[in-house]
């Protein structure tokens, strides 16, 4: 069947190619990580269908280039009138597909996808700087021009939201899309689709391509004829990916994991510091830019430890689609035992494992309790590796230096939080932080201007504002100069 029911809601578990609905010969099964129910059977995408959506984009891209920012505006402002439209059915549809919270979909996500695509179609019209230079009197003007066709490859943590970081510039810019989303949640980039027909996107200008990392992922990213490859995801993956575009010298934009440091100093407000690190928990931990190390001045330790597991206490645990749980079920089977996998040779090790540490056996299913590693081995998986679930760790600090030589200390560099209640003293810290993002007395707020990237391994360039452009255009110089006129 290529269509299926999902909260009330029609989706086409096909692949969306040139403005059609396309089959695979195969399929693979996807499952609520809620309560495991039966979703789908989704196409299953390889070479042949990568290779339709790159010639459906390649062929859509010369009249959608040549429509320029404003025309192109119009549509996208459109699309994202759509996606206001259908917040709930999107939001449903998301929770359902990778089991985040609902009320974050409906109050947070689903509006923030309207508004990515929104502000990068103003942005192109309204923003993007194209300046002159007068060099002895010959005149240099800068312009951002489309560049072809952009290979979008999306993670299963923030489906919607992570694409259209993606899809918004790339379209504005002038580009056409192939999207390729993670194969565990497959489900709003087909919604999402058709909203593009509806409004009016010319066929062959978004396309979809359904299926694994390993089979239409890879296919994807071998192509020639791309002119951009644009990646959310692991770094394993990410190395694959960078080893394919180098054949093809096509250009990457990599947004990677991280291990960030949640800095609480001496001079903090510790309600704050336990508010905000107990905010590391959100998304069931499924949150790249989780500040995953509390690292925390030995002074107040005790102190923070004991509002933080008073506010750990307070969070419920289980259905997302409940307004009042604020923890969710992981993603996946095999993502859930990987997490597990960690904790479990922590507890080996010897680590000391006070807070939850193991599944919620009342819930069953894929749920697992927040929990948190007090003082690790300096060195051990638990405090270097990535483990992208409900899992933080807990170590303390005496001195500045100490603590800005344990933050910088592992490979990733993408985000840091720093709790601390004196201005001059979070300054002196955070200038020292190796980090795309830091934040100051807060977390997650993010302005769609400023740049958002990872330092280290945690990424390659930036997206944001003219940062994005800057990827998905070429830009170009055009050198006029004052001779050889004929008026
Ligand atoms: P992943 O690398 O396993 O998969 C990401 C995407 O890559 C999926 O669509 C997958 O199908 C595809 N893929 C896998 N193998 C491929 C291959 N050989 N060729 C081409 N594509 C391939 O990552 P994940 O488990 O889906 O996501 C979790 C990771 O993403 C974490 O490391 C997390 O930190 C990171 N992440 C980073 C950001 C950021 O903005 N920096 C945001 C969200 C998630």
């Amino acid at each position: 069947m290529s269509t299926i029911s999902v909260a009330g809601v029609d989706i086409d578990t096909r692949h969306y190619i040139g403005g059609k609905r396309v089959a695979s010969p195969e399929s693979y099964t996807n499952t609520s990580p809620i309560d495991g129910t039966f979703l789908g059977e989704i196409a299953r995408g390889n070479a042949d269908e990568v290779d339709a959506a790159v010639a459906a984009a390649r062929a859509a891209f010369p009249a959608w280039a040549k429509l320029g920012p404003v025309k192109r505006g119009a549509l996208l402002n459109k699309l994202a009138d759509l996606v206001e439209e259908n917040v709930e059915a999107l939001a449903n549809i998301e929770t359902l597909d990778n089991g985040a919270l609902l009320r974050s979909h409906l109050r947070g996500v689903m509006p923030r996808v309207a508004m990515n695509i929104r502000f990068f179609a103003d942005y192109a019209i309204n923003d993007l700087h194209h300046d002159v230079f007068e060099t002895r009197g010959h005149t240099n003007n800068v312009s951002w021009d489309p560049s072809g066709v952009a290979a979008l490859i999306t993670p299963w943590n923030a489906p919607l939201m992570l694409a259209t970081w993606k899809i918004g510039p790339a379209l504005a810019a002038g580009d056409t899309v192939v999207l390729k989303p993670a194969e565990w949640t497959p489900l709003t980039a087909s919604y999402f689709a058709d909203l593009t027909k509806q409004a009016g996107i010319p066929d062959g200008v978004f396309n979809v391509v359904f299926g694994f990392g390993s089979e239409a992922g890879a296919a994807l990213t071998a192509h020639p004829d791309l002119s951009r490859i644009s990646f959310t995801g692991s770094v394993p993956t990410a190395k694959i990916i960078a080893r394919s575009a180098a054949d093809n010298l096509t250009p990457v934009s990599f947004e990677l994991g991280g291990k960030s440091p949640c800095i609480i100093m001496a001079d903090a407000d510790l309600d704050l510091a336990a508010e905000i690190a107990v905010e590391q928990y959100d998304n069931a931990g499924q949150v790249c830019l989780s500040g995953t190390r509390l690292l925390v001045h030995e002074s107040i330790a005790e102190t923070f430890a004991e509002k933080f597991a008073a506010k750990a206490a307070t969070l419920k645990q289980g259905d997302p689609r409940d307004p009042d749980t604020d923890i969710g079920p992981q993603v996946h089977r095999v993502h859930f035992d990987r997490i597990k996998g960690f904790v479990d040779r922590a507890k080996a090790e010897g680590q000391n494992i006070v807070i939850g540490g193991e599944p919620n056996t009342d819930l069953g299913g894929l749920y697992f309790r927040p929990t948190l590693v007090s003082n690790p081995t300096p060195g051990s998986e638990i405090v270097t590796s990535e483990i992208f679930g409900p899992v933080l760790c807990m170590q303390t600090f005496t001195t500045d230096d100490e603590v800005v030589a344990m933050a910088n200390g592992t490979e990733f560099g993408l985000a840091a939080v720093v709790v601390s209640g004196d201005r001059a003293h979070a300054e002196t810290i955070t200038r020292q932080l190796v980090a795309g993002t830091v934040w100051v007395n807060c977390f997650f707020v993010r302005d769609l201007r400023a740049p958002f990237g990872g330092s280290k391994k945690s990424g390659i360039g930036r997206d944001g504002g003219t940062w994005s452009f800057d990827f998905y255009a070429d830009v170009k110089n055009t050198v006029i100069s004052p001779n050889g006129w004929k008026e």
